[in-house]
């Protein structure tokens, strides 16, 4: 299993925990507050990961994908791995 099929079951799971969570505590008084924490405490880990995650041949961010947009190049970030590297074609594993 590849670094992206690891992603994509990483997020699947985090669905299925994001609505377990949901569902289950919602209810409760401090249920929101929960599920804002466990929104926050993802997305510290989702850029954690996208700022750990480099290349190991040209050291870029692999989650930064360049983009042209109207001549301009635009940096986005994607949840997903690319298969490889947008910088320098290295695949990821
Ligand atoms: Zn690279």
């Amino acid at each position: 299993m590849d670094r992206r099929a690891k992603h994509k079951v990483l997020l699947i799971v985090w669905f299925i925990a994001f609505f377990l969570l949901g569902s289950g505590v919602w209810g409760f008084q401090a249920g929101q507050l929960m599920v804002i924490g466990f929104c926050m405490a993802s997305l510290i880990g989702y850029i954690l990961a996208a700022f750990l995650m480099r290349c190991p041949k040209c050291r870029m961010p692999v989650l930064l994908r360049p983009r042209k947009f109207l001549g301009m190049e635009l940096y986005t970030w994607s949840i997903l791995t690319p298969s490889r590297c947008r910088h320098c074609g290295e695949p990821h594993h």
